[in-house]
């Protein structure tokens, strides 16, 4: 695998670490300690991948990568030092592709690199009447109109999609979206549903296309469409 990867860390010595073990993988990274150069690097140069920091000098990694996704759909793996953060970051609806915590093992972060890159790369468009899934780009679209999913919502929606009609429990749900087995509680899934489905109803489409089921979990019938 391939591609230029931005490292965006201020501890020099993660830096080169990092940067070695991906031009080892065969990657070419380019490292960025401030947060402030991360978005007019980004522009400039486009990269196939980001690894951002989120406690940076300069300007906080919440903050750029906020501004990344106002104008790029680069997979962005976010790295954070307090794994109870990560559950919070979800809620905030950055747009990162996946959390990594510190400490980490550099052999770690190159299995996430790949991941979310065959993830991003391997990514196909599936169909169900109007609605459009675009795993290239994580963008889905209802008769035409962009959902804004968020990366996790679209996992979540492609993962329904893929297996139509089929119940599913907030547990297997969250192995899914979360395959490291990171805590997460069932509200996570629920309130990640919730907000999937404010956002369908928001391009005016009357039908319900995710279905709850009592007491056992969420399917998606594509009937109803
Ligand atoms: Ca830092």
């Amino acid at each position: 695998m391939s591609g230029n990867i931005l490292i965006v860390e201020d501890e020099p010595k993660l830096a080169s670490l990092l940067s070695d073990y991906l031009r080892a993988s065969g990657f070419e990274p380019f490292c960025l300690s401030n947060g402030a150069e991360v978005v007019p690097w980004a522009r400039a140069h486009k990269p196939d991948l980001i690894l951002l920091d989120l406690m940076l000098p300069g300007r906080d990694g919440m903050e750029v990568c906020k501004d990344i996704r106002t104008f790029s759909h680069v997979p962005i793996l976010m790295v954070t030092a307090r794994i109870e953060e990560i559950d919070r970051l979800l809620g905030l609806e950055l747009g990162g592709d996946d959390y990594i915590c510190k400490p980490f093992s550099p052999r770690e972060v190159i299995a996430r690199v790949k991941a979310v890159l065959r993830r991003t790369r391997d990514g196909q468009t599936i169909q169900a009447k109007g609605l459009v899934l675009d795993g290239h780009r994580y963008r889905a679209t209802l008769n035409g109109h962009d959902l804004e999913l968020t990366a996790v919502e679209f996992k979540l929606l492609q993962f329904l999609v893929d297996n139509p009609g089929h119940i599913f429990g907030r547990q297997q749900l969250m192995d899914k979206i979360y395959p490291d087995e990171r805590i997460v509680t069932d509200r996570t899934i629920d309130s990640h549903i919730k907000k999937l489905r404010r956002k369908i109803e928001a391009v005016g489409t009357q039908t319900k296309l995710i279905h709850s089921v009592y007491g056992v979990g969420y399917k998606f019938e594509p009937d109803s469409l």
